[in-house]
């Protein structure tokens, strides 16, 4: 398909309407671009916001023949989305990411033979991957090393905040799990002792030049992330700036690899002796980059932009230290509240630096990402108190 630069004013389609999907169109529309999202839900946060909204399944052919039509480029902002829609949206029009780097990122088991094969190449010293053996058969978790555990058994596929994991000590542990997980093809990995966990995300072009942001301190409860925590010296002295450097490295050399064009997180483990191992990748903004909205002179959606049009891209500055608090549905229910009661939105936006989002999600539930709040200022120690502040009028416990 043609390679030319796709100038605002030309329209954009992203395939899945969720509040990734939402920020995308929020900076193509800042930036001239009309815009296309194919959702089947009526009030997904993306369709909401978008100029136009195709309401079908994803591989719905109907849908997709539409939005092809309708569109210059078309990214996705959904994991999940079936690789073969984007292979089939590719014939038509230009695709970023790729349907290939997607498939490989929604399957564990292609995943960590990327990470392995990029090692093998000798690229950055940090790729590194847990220990893992891949399971399909009842033999397979018979002959399972105990080297490998404790470990958690992760599915290969559709997994995604914590989900389709389990937890194992023992071998009668993995069995149970094997068979609860519906006895899919999974991964088992040993279990690490972490000290920190960390995402770079990055945006390569066409023409394969590479941008990034800094290492981003990702805190995780009951499985969904909590805050993100960016500015100099979020990483532990010992790792300091060789660890920054080293995570960088990683998550160019998985990209470059894959020849990614577009948007790539690589999620990242510090473990106690501060070597750094590789977990994942998405393929597309990360929630742990939310904050380059207000903390850096582009953001992760307006690379998102660009790579898909193919226009420069510019290194990321961020001009502010910032932390990031996602807000979950659970700030709806205060001291157990059985109703759920709007939160005090006022006292939030009273903080200095404080800058709220929210995604037009009608019910709040327990657990689900309602918004995301992002704190700026001139100082780190200014943005800690304010986030604790806010923390504490959302009643957001563990920050
Ligand atoms: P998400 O999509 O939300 O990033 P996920 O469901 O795809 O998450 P992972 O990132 O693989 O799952 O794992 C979720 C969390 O479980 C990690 O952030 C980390 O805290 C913990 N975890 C995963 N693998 C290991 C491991 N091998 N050792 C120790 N902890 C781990
Ligand atoms: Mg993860």
């Amino acid at each position: 398909m043609s390679q030319t630069m796709i100038l605002p004013g030309a329209t954009l389609g992203v395939l899945g309407g969720g509040q990734l999907g939402r920020m995308f169109i929020h900076a193509a529309q800042s930036m001239g671009y009309n815009t296309v999202v194919l959702d089947p839900d009526d009030a997904s946060p993306a369709g909401l916001v978008s100029h136009d909204h195709i309401q079908t399944a994803y591989l719905d052919p109907a849908g997709l023949a539409e939005l092809s039509d309708r569109c210059a480029a078309i990214t996705t902002e959904f994991e999940n989305v079936p690789a073969s829609a984007l292979q089939a949206l590719s014939l038509k029009c230009p695709v970023s990411p790729s349907a290939a780097s997607v498939a490989i990122a929604q399957d564990r088991v292609a995943e960590k033979a990327h990470f392995v094969a990029c090692a093998a190449k000798g690229g950055a010293d940090a790729i590194t991957v847990a220990p893992y053996a891949v399971i399909e058969t009842a033999a397979q978790v018979a002959a399972v090393s105990s080297d490998l555990l404790p470990g958690i058994l992760k599915t290969a596929r559709m997994g995604y905040d914590g989900k389709g994991q389990i937890r194992v000590k023992t071998q009668a542990e993995l069995t149970n799990a094997f068979a609860e997980l519906g006895g899919v093809t999974c991964v088992l990995e040993k279990m690490l002792p972490l000290k920190a966990e960390y995402s770079v995300i990055l945006a390569r072009g066409r023409d394969g030049q590479v941008v990034h942001f800094p290492p981003q301190l990702n805190v995780h409860v009951d499985g969904i992330l909590a805050t993100t925590s960016v500015y100099e010296g979020n990483m532990p002295e010992n790792s300091g700036k060789a660890g920054v450097k080293r995570a960088i490295d990683a998550a160019i050399s998985i990209a470059t690899e894959l020849q990614y064009v577009g948007v790539l997180c690589v999620e990242l483990f510090l473990l106690h002796d501060d070597s750094l191992v590789v977990n994942e990748i998405a393929p597309r903004p990360h929630n742990s980059g939310h904050y380059t909205i207000d903390a850096c002179d582009v953001s992760q959606f307006e690379l998102q932009v660009r790579t898909l049009c193919g226009l420069p891209l510019t290194q990321p500055r961020q001009h502010s230290p910032a932390i990031m608090l996602n807000i979950l549905g659970d700030v709806w229910f205060p001291n157990g509240a059985s109703q759920a009661q709007t939160p005090p939105w006022d006292q939030i936006l009273a903080l200095p630096g404080a800058h709220l989002h929210l995604y037009g999600k009608k019910d709040a539930k327990k657990g689900r990402k309602m918004g995301h709040l992002t704190l700026t200022g001139a100082t780190v120690e200014a943005v800690k108190a304010t986030t604790a502040k806010a923390a504490a009028i959302l009643g957001i416990a563990k920050y």
